[in-house]
């Protein structure tokens, strides 16, 4: 994962620097550093841990320059200490480069290199990059400048890689690749910016290059230049604007991100609806994927392919497909899906769901479907981001940037989208329109079921108050609410550090009521819908062990009340809508639970947001 951002120009780069590692941190929060190139004088400060610790050593270090690099850390290969830190240098000290992304025959080249006499400091992968580099600068029959020599190392690497690289003998200057990992460049008036995401960029400039797997650009002083880095032709791209706003990506009143997401979604959902709701035909308007509705309606399978969060969302969207487009849905892992012999072919549609739309495994999954013929569809949360550029179509989700590292508000948007997709399809082959104004109705009234559960917090703290020192935490739901079920317990081991599953309600007399005791608190996920006396039964047997219930519901009920410990309720809704309301209480029961644990909530630990390698 990992966070890199550069900065060339006539101002001071260190405070832009540090900003933009802050702005970056919920990528990668282990380790950062910085490296700095005045005239030729290179000089560098590395720290374990956040960025405010690299901050606090900067303070007291005398480091200037006219361009620099800086990057905070998810570590893949090598403990986060001072020296794994990035920016790693060559043996030369010359030259300085931050990485983001794996490596994979690191191990062959560092022997190599070793063989040769180089010495490494770190037990990084990135570093052999750097020496590699410098080996073919100076080591080199001379013929390679030192650009041609990072493009030479590039391509002797295999693996995933975003780049900023500078040596002391090109003053003013950077390079910067990309193969797999994320890299925005940002270009300003005589400054120029790389960055991971665009949100250290903005306050420079609002005209970005998203570049493309194979890019290279050199920047020197005040001019830039784009080529692929096995060939010397130049590309040209074009600049497309960011419409990013500093509120979006700042904390605003609230102590974490993840509480302002939560509250978000007071908006957030009626931001992906906007504009794509049809009451009259009761049906909805999705203008990205208009192009391929034949081959949407004509399909013999659909797989849904995504990580984490957004497997749950893909999860759900299985029912709603499934149950309104009648065509048969297979929910995949992306890091499974990629490399199992699964059927796809031209009759096959790829979803893949992505927040950051950088996931590695998903881009893996993608472009393994293309390959076989099927068409892809992107749900994702960044525009400009590599999958919504990679799949053949897409819709975006609109919620706007998400920085805590535990998802919420694209989660529930990702979910609005799939209800979305289900109907469309649903009511090209045949869905009434009776069915599809009912879904609509429901939809069209999602902020004021929000703002109401928010309205409800205050109960949600006494049940986390009642309940934070438990070890397990088991959430138990039926169809559609399974996968609510397994999202509530994702994160509450997200950010919580709670050992928890989530289990199809009538799963758990197959092993985990064994579980079961007076210190377990058991979640219900428990709409009154056609599964209602079913899971009323379970809620029975665990009573009947003694262990803690916790019901969400959409309607107070007697039975309800008296075998449960806590009841929460939501608005009444659609049965397909209720899983937004209940995961938002799920959400806010995680959040409350880590803040009486006195946990790192937007931070949590060996945790990044954006998974960008394998
Ligand atoms: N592989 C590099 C390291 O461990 C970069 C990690 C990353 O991009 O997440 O330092």
């Amino acid at each position: 994962m990992c966070g890199i951002v550069s900065y060339i120009g006539d101002q001071d780069p260190v405070p832009i620097l540090i900003k933009g590692l802050r702005r970056l941190e919920y990528r990668g929060y282990d380790s950062a550093g910085i490296a700095l190139l005045d005239g030729s004088i290179l000089s560098s400060v590395k720290k374990a841990g956040k960025v405010s610790e690299l901050s606090d050593q900067i303070s007291s270090n005398t480091i200037k320059g006219s361009c620099g690099i800086a990057h905070t850390r998810w570590a893949t290969h090598g403990i986060p200490n001072d020296v794994n830190a990035h920016p790693h240098l060559d043996k030369t000290g010359k030259i300085a480069l931050v990485h983001n992304g794996i490596i994979e025959n690191y191990d062959a080249i560092k022997k190599t290199l070793e063989s040769r006499g180089v010495i490494f400091k770190s037990e990084t992968d990135s570093e052999v990059l750097v020496q590699l580099i410098s080996e073919l600068y100076y080591n080199g029959d001379g013929k390679l400048d030192f650009k041609d020599s990072v493009k030479a190392a590039l391509q002797e690497v295999v693996g995933a890689y975003g780049i900023v690289a500078m040596c002391s003998d090109e003053p003013n200057t950077l390079v910067a690749a990309r193969m797999g990992s994320p890299l925005v460049f940002g270009v300003g008036d005589n400054e120029f910016l790389f960055a991971s995401d665009a949100s250290p960029i903005i306050e420079f400039t609002r005209n970005v290059i998203y570049l493309d797997d194979g890019e290279f650009v050199i920047v020197k002083g005040s001019e830039y230049s784009i080529s692929n880095i096995n060939s010397k032709e130049i590309v040209t791209k074009t600049l497309t604007k960011i419409d990013l706003t500093i509120e979006e990506i700042e904390k605003g009143e609230f102590p974490h991100f993840m509480l302002k997401e939560i509250h978000d979604q007071k908006h957030s959902i009626s931001d992906t609806l906007r504009g794509r709701l049809n009451l009259d035909d009761g049906t909805s308007m999705l203008g990205g994927i208009n192009d391929h509705i034949p081959s949407i309606l004509s399909a013999s399978r659909i797989y849904i392919t995504a990580c984490g969060t957004s497997w749950h969302a893909g999860l759900i969207g299985k029912h709603l497909i499934e149950e309104y487009a009648r065509v048969p849905v297979h929910v995949e892992y992306a890091s499974e899906f990629r490399y199992r012999n699964a059927i796809i072919d031209a009759n096959t549609i790829l979803i893949a769901i992505s927040q950051s739309g950088e996931t590695a495994d998903t881009l893996a999954a993608i472009k393994k479907s293309k390959e076989a013929g099927a068409l892809t569809l992107g749900i994702c949360n960044v525009v400009g981001s590599t999958i919504s550029r990679e799949t053949d179509a897409g819709i975006f989700t609109h919620a706007g940037p998400e920085i805590g590292v535990a998802s919420t508000k694209a989660f529930t948007a990702q979910v609005t989208v799939l209800i979305m997709l289900a109907l469309k399809i649903g009511r090209k082959k045949g869905v009434s329109l009776y069915r599809g104004k009912d879904l609509i109705k429901s939809l069209k009234n999602i902020d004021l079921n929000v703002t109401d559960i928010l309205k409800g917090i205050n109960k949600i703290k006494e049940v986390a108050k009642s309940t934070f020192k438990a070890n397990n935490y088991l959430y138990l739901g039926r169809g559609v609410n399974f996968p609510v079920a397994l999202e509530g317990a994702l994160k509450l081991k997200e950010i919580s550090y709670i050992h928890a599953e989530g289990y199809p309600a009538a799963e758990m007399k197959h092993g985990p009521i064994a579980l079961i005791d007076k210190d377990m608190p058991v979640v219900f996920i428990a709409p009154q819908d056609d599964t209602f006396t079913k899971i009323l039964s379970n809620i029975e047997e665990v009573k009947a062990r003694g262990g803690i219930i916790i019901t969400i519901t959409d309607k107070e009920n007697d039975a309800l009340s008296s075998l449960s410990d806590f009841v929460l309720v939501t608005p009444k809704t659609h049965k397909y809508v209720f899983p937004i309301n209940s995961s938002i209480i799920l959400q806010i029961l995680a959040y409350e639970l880590a803040v009486c644990r006195g946990c790192d909530i937007d931070q949590p630990r060996n945790l990044a947001k954006s998974v960008t390698v394998e």
